[in-house]
């Protein structure tokens, strides 16, 4: 656990999140500014700072929380309407926190544009 990271805290349970869906390594929650009815946030429990520091994580775990997206979608009631997956890695995509995670957004229809 990183001590000065956001998501490590709230998986550890030392700042609140509205949980939907936990287990032994991956952690999934609302995001607190939603930009979509449903706007969930999947993370892994162990920190990884983003993509580019991926390179070096378990495979088993990458795959995981992939699945846990498409989990969650299911779960939210969103996998038949569609939605998006999107995952924000460093300063010219706007990742505000460096700790790996989906936005797994949807409940409504989106914009043809990707960025
Ligand atoms: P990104 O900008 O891709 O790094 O995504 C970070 C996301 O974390 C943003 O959508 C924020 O709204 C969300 N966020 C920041 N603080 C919290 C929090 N305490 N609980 C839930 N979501 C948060």
């Amino acid at each position: 656990m990183n001590e000065n990271c956001l998501f490590c805290r709230i998986a550890a349970g030392e700042i609140p999140s509205s949980r939907v869906y936990e287990d032994e390594t991956v952690l999934a929650f609302r995001d607190i500014a939603p930009q979509a009815p449903v706007h969930v946030l999947v993370i892994p429990k162990t920190h990884i700072s983003g993509w580019s520091a991926a390179k070096d994580a378990d495979d088993a775990l990458l795959a995981h929380l992939v699945r846990v997206a498409a989990e969650v979608a299911e779960k939210e009631g969103i996998a038949a309407s569609g939605y998006r997956v999107v995952s924000n890695c460093g300063p010219d995509a706007q990742q505000t926190v460096p700790h790996l995670h989906l936005h797994v957004l949807g409940g409504t229809e989106m914009k043809e544009q990707m960025a």
